[in-house]
């Protein structure tokens, strides 16, 4: 098959990895870098050009969509949907995984489970918001974090009440959010690929810190996840509508709750973690997935 793969950066471990895979398995893979990419939106014969010419008809294309560039991006890979081409995971819900509380809201409409959160623009309600997810110590996020920058652990109520009108001060969106004590700082990062968890990893933060984010230090070990969980990330996994994807658990008291769902998952830590082959799963998925115009969007919404 002819596959391509949009990612800024070629030199990445996912990247290099899925190139790899891919040709090891008889495909032809290029790395489209989604920046470059640009395109004439009212053709009637959609296309996307690249380096002054017209990209070949792909049989697949997978986004490694970058958080930094959402908006651009997404606007790419709906075009490859508006040519009719199998994109790995569709443009609306790389959208709207991107946005931690479109996403919860997503999630708690299917009953997943998930930490008490709160949501307000206004400072006079954060005394109620914070007794409403059981006060500190709580959670605080910024909407469109990533990496673990933007998340805050707030010990007192005091503390909470003063970071929460920090981040109002500056309009920036935040949720507040139950801490998961019982974690110990730890959680489990699902990697999905179709209808299966195919690989599974336990992050542990280091001595001191609260966030598991291997960016931030985390070390990853394999993990063997009970029913539950499995159950969990896969429901999760549907309900953002991604085909592959992290979905990233806690394991609380009220058993597992969903924290986020990435639709750009690394391939690294997961891959040294379990000594799967995960890249090479994900090319199994598009083998027996990828035809013309398989995507439900075709690039609308
Ligand atoms: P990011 O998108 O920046 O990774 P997350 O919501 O995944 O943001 O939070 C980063 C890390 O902080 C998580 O991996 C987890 O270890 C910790 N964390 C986040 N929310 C909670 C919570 N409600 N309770 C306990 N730990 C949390
Ligand atoms: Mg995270």
């Amino acid at each position: 098959m002819k596959i391509a793969i949009l990612s800024r950066n070629e030199s990445l471990y996912s990247t290099r990895r899925l190139k790899e895979a891919g040709e090891a398995r008889g495909h032809q893979v290029d790395i489209i870098d989604t920046l470059h990419c640009y395109m004439d939106i009212t053709s009637s014969n959609p296309k996307v050009r690249y380096m002054g010419k017209d990209l070949p008809q792909y049989d697949a294309v997978i986004p490694r969509i970058g958080s930094s560039i959402t908006f651009y991006g997404t606007a790419v890979v709906r075009q490859f949907e508006m040519m009719g081409t199998f994109c790995v995971n569709e443009s609306v819900a790389i959208s709207r995984s991107r946005d931690k509380l479109r996403s919860l809201q997503l999630l708690s409409r299917k009953g997943i489970g998930l930490p008490r959160t709160g949501f307000a623009s206004k400072p006079d309600k954060i005394r109620d918001l914070l007794r409403n997810v059981g006060g500190a110590p709580c959670v605080i996020k910024l909407l469109e974090g990533t990496q673990g920058i933007g998340v805050v652990l707030a010990e007192t109520n005091k503390a909470a009440e003063s970071v929460i009108e920090a981040f109002m001060g500056l309009k920036a969106n935040i949720l507040v959010q139950e801490y998961i004590e019982e974690a110990k700082g730890a959680d489990l990062r699902c990697f999905v690929v179709g209808d299966k968890v195919v690989a599974a990893m336990k992050r542990q933060a280091p001595e001191g810190e609260f966030r598991s984010n291997l960016h931030r230090g985390g070390a990853a070990k394999l993990v063997r996840l009970t029913k539950d969980e499995r159950a969990t990330a896969l429901k999760a996994a549907k309900a953002m509508g991604l085909n592959v994807c992290g979905v990233d658990i806690l394991q609380s008291n009220n058993g597992p709750v969903v924290m986020e769902v990435n639709s750009s998952p690394g391939l690294e830590g997961i891959e040294v973690a379990t000594h799967k082959d995960v890249a090479g799963l994900i090319y199994e998925f598009i083998e027996k997935n990828a035809k013309p115009h398989r995507n439900r969007t075709r690039g609308i919404g």
